[in-house]
Formats: C-alpha cells, sequence, structure tokens
C-alpha cells in the first residue's frame, strides 16, 4: 500500500506528492523540521513539538503557516491513513517557491511557505534491539552552524557524522565543541555519575531537546539530581553510564565511547530506568 504523504493542504499517494524544483528548502536548506513518534497510533510529546516548531520558524523570520490544532489533526490523520501503531511524523516547512532562485527571501504575501509531512512505520520503536545492546559512538568536531538551537533541515554534517560511525563501526557520533561534548548527531548526550545526571546546559550550540526537557522532569522525579554543564570526553569515559535521548530513540544507553567502555560497558540501569520511565509516562498522556 502507497504511503499517504501531506502536501500544502493535501492527502496525497506518495507518487504524487510533488515540491517544486524551485522550493528554498531544496534549493536553500532553508526550511524547519519536526520528528513526533508515534506509539499506539497517538502522538508523543506533542505539545513540545509544536511550540519547538513554532520557535525555529520565528527564529527565521517565517510565519506559522499552520497552527498547533491544525497541525495535531494532520499528523492524526495520516496516522489513520497510513495505519501507523508505532512510528514517526517527519514534518517539514520551507520558506516555498519563489520561482526564482534567490539569495534575499521572497515576500511572504506571494510566497506561501511549503508544508510537507509523512509518516515512517518503525513496528519496533518501542522495544528497539538496539536498546538492549546501546550505542557505540565516536567522538568528532563539531562543525555546525551556531545556530543549532533552530531546528533546520540542513543536516549535511550531522549525516555525514553518523556516517563516519558507520565507516568505524559504531552507531553515532558525538560532536565536540572546544574540548567538550556538545550532543548526538541527532540527540541530546548525557552521562551518570553516582545519583547525578549530567548534560550539557540549553542554549544556541544544542538542539533543545523535547525528549530531553521530559526525561529531565520525570528524572527530577525519580529523585536524580540534574546538573546542566558541559562534559569532556574523558569525563564520560570514566562516568558510570551514558546515554543519548531523541523523539526516534527515546533514551538510548551509549555503551562505549571512542572505543573505550563506559562503565560496565552494558547498558546501565539509569539510562534502563529513565527509558522505561519516559516510554510508560509519554504513552499514557499520548494524545
Ligand atoms: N539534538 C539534535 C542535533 C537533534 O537532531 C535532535 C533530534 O532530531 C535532538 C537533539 C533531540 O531532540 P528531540 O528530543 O526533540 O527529538
Amino acid at each position: 500500500m502507497p504511503r499517504t504523504v501531506y502536501v500544502n493542504g493535501e492527502y496525497l499517494p506518495e507518487g504524487e506528492a510533488r515540491v517544486s524544483v524551485f522550493d528554498r528548502g531544496f534549493l536553500m536548506a532553508d526550511g524547519v523540521y519536526e520528528v513526533t513518534s508515534v506509539l499506539d497510533g497517538r502522538l508523543i510529546d506533542y505539545p513540545g513539538h509544536a511550540v519547538r516548531l513554532a520557535r525555529s520558524l520565528a527564529e527565521l523570520d517565517m510565519a506559522n503557516p499552520i497552527g498547533a490544532e491544525e497541525l495535531a489533526a494532520v499528523f492524526r490523520e495520516l496516522v489513520r491513513l497510513n495505519r501507523i501503531d508505532q512510528g514517526m511524523i517527519y514534518l517539514q516547512i520551507t520558506r516555498g517557491n519563489p520561482g526564482d532562485r534567490s539569495f534575499v527571501f521572497p515576500d511572504p504575501e506571494t510566497t506561501p511557505c511549503t508544508v510537507v509531512a509523512f509518516t515512517q512505520n518503525v513496528p519496533d520503536l518501542a522495544d528497539a534491539p538496539a536498546a538492549k545492546t546501546g550505542f557505540r559512538v565516536i567522538s568528532i568536531p563539531d562543525l555546525r552552524w551556531d545556530r543549532v538551537d533552530i531546528k533546520t533541515t540542513q543536516l549535511l554534517y550531522p549525516s555525514m557524522g553518523k556516517m563516519m560511525a558507520r565507516k568505524a563501526g559504531c552507531d553515532d557520533s558525538w560532536f565536540v565543541r572546544d574540548g567538550t561534548v556538545t550532543e548526538g548527531t541527532s540527540n541530546n548526550a548525557y552521562i551518570v555519575k553516582g545519583n547525578r545526571i549530567i548534560t550539557r546546559a540549553l542554549g544556541t550550540d544544542v538542539l533543545h531537546g523535547i525528549t530531553r526537557a521530559s526525561v529531565l522532569r520525570f528524572a527530577t522525579e525519580a529523585q536524580f539530581e540534574i546538573e546542566e554543564r558541559p562534559f569532556t570526553v574523558a569525563e564520560a569515559q570514566g562516568a558510570d553510564e551514558a546515554f543519548s535521548t531523541a523523539a526516534s530513540i527515546f533514551v538510548m544507553p551509549v555503551v562505549e565511547i571512542d572505543g573505550v567502555a563506559v562503565g560496565s560497558g552494558k547498558p546501565g540501569p539509569v539510562a534502563v530506568r529513565l527509558r522505561e520511565i519516559y516510554i510508560e509516562e509519554m504513552r499514557r498522556a499520548a494524545a
């Protein structure tokens, strides 16, 4: 069954879904995106994604073409039409098709944004095999631009980082800037020392993860101490545990960094527990 894709108000079979070659998303990576996970056919952590989307658009001077309620209705319709039980919804909004290529932003009155959304089926999202073995990561220089707090579609370097990890026989890369870890290619990064969970503070050098916000809230409720500060690769290698969070992986244990085992070299109890709590609480709150 071909997927049904949403393009500018229409639900189309994926083979008929089209965006112009002049679209600024294609020519300039002039667009923002969100990934929202789905469990039991319901949206996970949706309000946070809607708020961050509005912020990303505002930071780039783009009008928000679709309200949070309307967008949730689109997401639910895609989940229904594509019969998604577990998976993800990808949303992209670009500055549209001005009809020519130019560095100057088009007038939003005459060039509406392009809005595209589609689903990806991931039947074992909650029960991901990778969560049982954990990620092995390498560290690489953070060569991204200085506003990675805006969730733009400029993902070439993170994609290269993922490939560097693959070539090294690993699962992901953690970025290092000025001697400390910023985040993973597509996730926030954490270490655990005793009862403390340490992760970089929010700024312009990390994405403000929606999963991060929820996991830190649940961790506080579970009596963990949260320390928002930078950490080095050496500190991470010597920590009790490490993990990453994102909508696509929830909480993912990290068991090795640059060939050095973290803790026991197996998924640690804190990461495993936080993953359980996150999935349980989010399933309960799903909408
Ligand atoms: N950091 C980066 C660079 C990301 O690309 C992502 C998700 O795509 C995250 C962190 C995690 O964000 P979220 O928890 O909202 O998925």
